[in-house]
């Protein structure tokens, strides 16, 4: 698997899924080209409800836990993933559900019917409040539904490509091979700063919520920062560059005390 997908360095944004070898070609399509564009230019006529992109997700999701090494409820990651999120089943509307990849990488991932996906690896990497500051900017891409347009525009490309009719224009008539290939290609898809910048203040609000440090929040970035930072990935180019999300964050929670 690609383990230096530029979601890493944007704080565990997309993924780089154990489970990549399974994309499909049209995930490697819609991967390298922007999903708004290429969604607005889809067919006509064809739409996809809030709920319909849920059960997209949902779907994708499904899939992607049976291609990965879920871990089991007795698992020490699971135990600690468990005691983090305890009670937050119903968070801020959402209707959330966790699960550990027994994987190295060092990520994360949420999709828009609320579940939440972490790495070992980013577990090894952080203590508690960093790894719910992770937690909770994924989360905060999902409450501010841009999860939800990324899965929205992969869906709409992918109808665009393959034609109204093969896609039946419902979500329950795509095949599992449509589901996670459109899963995975809005996951992978790049979040813009404006999108990043609001998941980093969830962030820093969520472990205030939680009663957790909000630095933790400025320590994670840190971690992905050097974690990455040997990596050339493209990131820096359209994104803001670690050490301008590290002063915003900082900015932020000191504007918030
Ligand atoms: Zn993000």
């Amino acid at each position: 698997m690609n383990k230096t997908t530029p979601c890493i360095v944007a704080l565990a944004c997309a993924l780089g899924l154990a489970g990549a070898a399974h994309a499909g070609k049209l995930a490697d399509l819609l991967g390298n080209q922007n999903l708004q564009k290429a969604g607005s230019q889809a067919l006509q006529g064809i739409s996809i409800t809030d709920a319909q992109v849920a059960q997209l997700g949902a779907e994708s999701v499904a899939k992607m836990d049976r291609e990965n090494p879920v871990a089991p409820a007795d698992n020490a990651y699971a135990k600690r993933l468990a005691r983090l999120t305890q009670g937050m089943q119903r968070e801020d509307g959402l209707a959330l559900n966790f699960k550990v990849y027994l994987v190295k990488d060092i990520n994360a991932f949420a999709a828009p019917d609320g579940s939440v996906r972490v790495f070992a690896g980013l577990m090894d990497a952080m203590g508690d409040a960093e790894l719910m500051s992770v937690v909770g900017h994924e989360i905060g891409h999902v409450r501010h539904g841009h999860s939800k347009d990324h899965y929205r525009a992969a869906y709409l490309a992918s109808a665009a490509r393959t034609g109204a009719t093969a896609m039946g224009g419902t979500v329950g008539s795509l095949a599992a091979s449509d589901v996670g290939a459109i899963g995975e290609a809005a996951l992978n898809a790049k979040f813009s700063r404006a999108n990043e910048t609001q998941a980093d203040e969830y962030g820093v609000d969520f472990l205030r919520r939680h009663k957790l440090d909000p630095q933790g929040a400025v320590r994670a970035m840190q971690v992905l920062s050097e974690k990455g930072g040997a990596s050339k990935t493209g990131f820096f180019d359209d994104h803001p560059s670690s050490p301008e999300r590290i002063k915003h964050l900082q900015q932020y929670i000191a504007r918030k005390k």
